[in-house]
């Protein structure tokens, strides 16, 4: 199977300037706001701001709650919403333990990162990147990053302030 991938952000260098944001909203929806956008940052009272996307994840919880099979992975291992399935039902939103899908404003239809990379080009401090398990492994071989997004999961997941 294709090593599965995800956007990641390091809360430790991310300033929230939102442009990843920004640049997501206006990318796909040619407005500027965070309720169109694939990804979000979270404002902790600690002054971390945490960069956020979907991760992908192997046993995909949105994908297996979608009562019309409107998720679906691509061989590149993405996991991609169907617009045409999606009934607006919001069973995915409910299902995904990182609050990495959501409906967009106007026609409701799902919306998650689907690792286009325009955000990870972007932002002027290099605070995201796209990364898998074994690149992870390299690129920060103590755990720092996964460790800090764990200690602070139920704020991130659960409240938090959204920038
Ligand atoms: S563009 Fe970079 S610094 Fe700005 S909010 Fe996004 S991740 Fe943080
Ligand atoms: S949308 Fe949520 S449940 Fe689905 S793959 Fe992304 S993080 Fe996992």
């Amino acid at each position: 199977m294709t090593e599965l991938s995800h956007v990641l952000g390091d809360p430790e260098v991310c300033t929230g300037c939102m442009i990843c944001v920004n640049v997501c909203s206006m990318f796909y929806f040619k407005v500027i706001g965070p309720e169109w956008a694939r990804a979000r940052v979270i404002r902790l009272e600690n002054g971390l701001d945490f960069p956020l996307f979907c991760r992908n994840c192997e046993d995909a919880p949105c994908m297996a709650a979608c009562p019309v099979g409107a998720i679906t992975r691509t061989s590149k291992g993405i996991l991609v919403v169907n617009n045409r399935k999606c009934d607006s039902c919001g069973a995915c939103v409910t299902a995904c333990p990182y609050d990495a899908i959501h409906l967009t404003p106007d026609t409701r239809k799902a919306v998650k990162c689907i690792q286009c990379g325009e955000c990870v080009k972007r932002c002027p401090v290099h605070a995201i990147f796209l990364t898998s398990a074994a690149d992870l492994s390299k690129r920060d071989p103590e755990g720092r990053l996964m460790r800090l997004h764990d200690r602070h999961s139920a704020e991130l997941y659960d409240g938090g302030e959204r920038l």
